[in-house]
């Protein structure tokens, strides 16, 4: 027997809700005392405890820690924050380029991938404008921002509607890999725009290790290298992360808002319980294929709603 290695990652509750969301086919029976859930994938077996933390052992266990990145890496133990070696000191006052997606966790509508350019000589007025970490600002204050950022910062929006993304991950692409792809293509999409002109560094707000980031994109006929760094909680290194977290934000509550229209009532956010009735009302009203459709359909949601609109 040889040396097996163990990744730990430290997650949210919403991440881990994610995590056995998506391996929803492969969850074992038997739980050791403390866990969440335990899945079995070849070369590698999952356990995610109610502490946040989730071990990854086996072959692969490296390989698969990196579908959910580093993004919610425990703090070192010492207290301080885990800075990344490779960002210049002076990261939050120069030209960035700044990427983040929005969309990933929650079961109705597309995934919204966003790149936004911010200047050195915008930052102040981003400020003014109240741009910060999306994550603390209401939907209509990040309406209200994302209104202003439009017309101040050149940006690239892709959307991943869930026909597209269905298709994707039935052929086995990994919700990574579509991520990497939209990044990839958004940040191209963005540098072709404000040229001649070049950011002086982009900046992926980090959804996985750089080295599995770029194996996601072996093949990709574009693949842009240059000046690439990656950082967990990017909204807080620099303000471009943030204006594309708003922005991405914004394009996703307007396409929630067209779901909700067509369905005739209000679609909820996420992947809980009220998104499983909220499905199952839509299978009663217009049928299973038509929720495929507007929905993340691998996640554990689509049985649970079937089952529900059985009821
Ligand atoms: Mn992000």
């Amino acid at each position: 027997m040889g040396y097996v290695a163990n990744t730990v990652l430290q997650c949210s509750t919403s991440k881990i809700n994610e995590m056995k969301t998506y391996y929803k086919n492969n969850l074992q029976s038997k739980l050791p005392p403390g866990s969440v859930f335990t899945a079995k994938v070849p070369g590698c077996t999952i356990t995610a405890y109610r502490s946040g933390k989730v071990l990854f052992q086996g072959g692969s266990g490296q390989e698969e820690a990196g579908r959910w990145g580093s993004t919610e890496t425990a703090p070192a133990k010492s207290g301080k924050p885990k800075t990344n070696p490779k960002l210049p000191a002076n990261i939050a006052d120069m030209s960035i380029l700044g990427s983040d997606e929005v969309g990933t966790g929650d079961f109705f509508g597309p995934i919204t991938v966003v790149a936004a350019y911010v200047k050195k000589e915008q930052i102040a007025l981003l400020k003014e404008l109240g741009v910060r970490d999306s994550k603390n600002l209401t939907d209509d204050k990040i309406i209200a921002i994302a209104k202003d950022l439009l017309s101040v910062v050149p940006y690239s929006l892709l959307i991943c509607h869930n026909e597209k993304y269905n298709d994707l991950q039935e052929k086995g692409m990994s919700q990574g890999k579509i991520k990497a792809l939209l990044h990839n293509r958004a940040i191209l999409n963005l540098l072709k725009k404000i040229e001649p002109e070049k950011p002086e560094a982009i900046l992926i707000d980090q959804f996985a290790e750089e080295n599995t980031y770029y194996k996601y994109l072996a093949g990709q006929k574009e693949i842009h290298r240059e000046n690439v760094l990656f950082s967990t909680k990017g909204e807080s290194i620099h303000l471009s992360v943030a204006a594309a977290s708003i922005l991405a934000r914004y394009a996703f509550v307007k396409e929630m808002d067209k779901l909700s229209a067509a369905a005739g009532f209000q679609i909820p956010k996420g992947a809980g319980k009220q998104v499983d009735v909220a499905a199952a009302k839509i299978i009663r009203q217009s049928g299973a294929d038509e929720l495929k459709k507007i929905t993340k359909w691998h996640f554990a949601n689509s049985d649970k709603a079937q089952k529900l609109a059985r009821h």
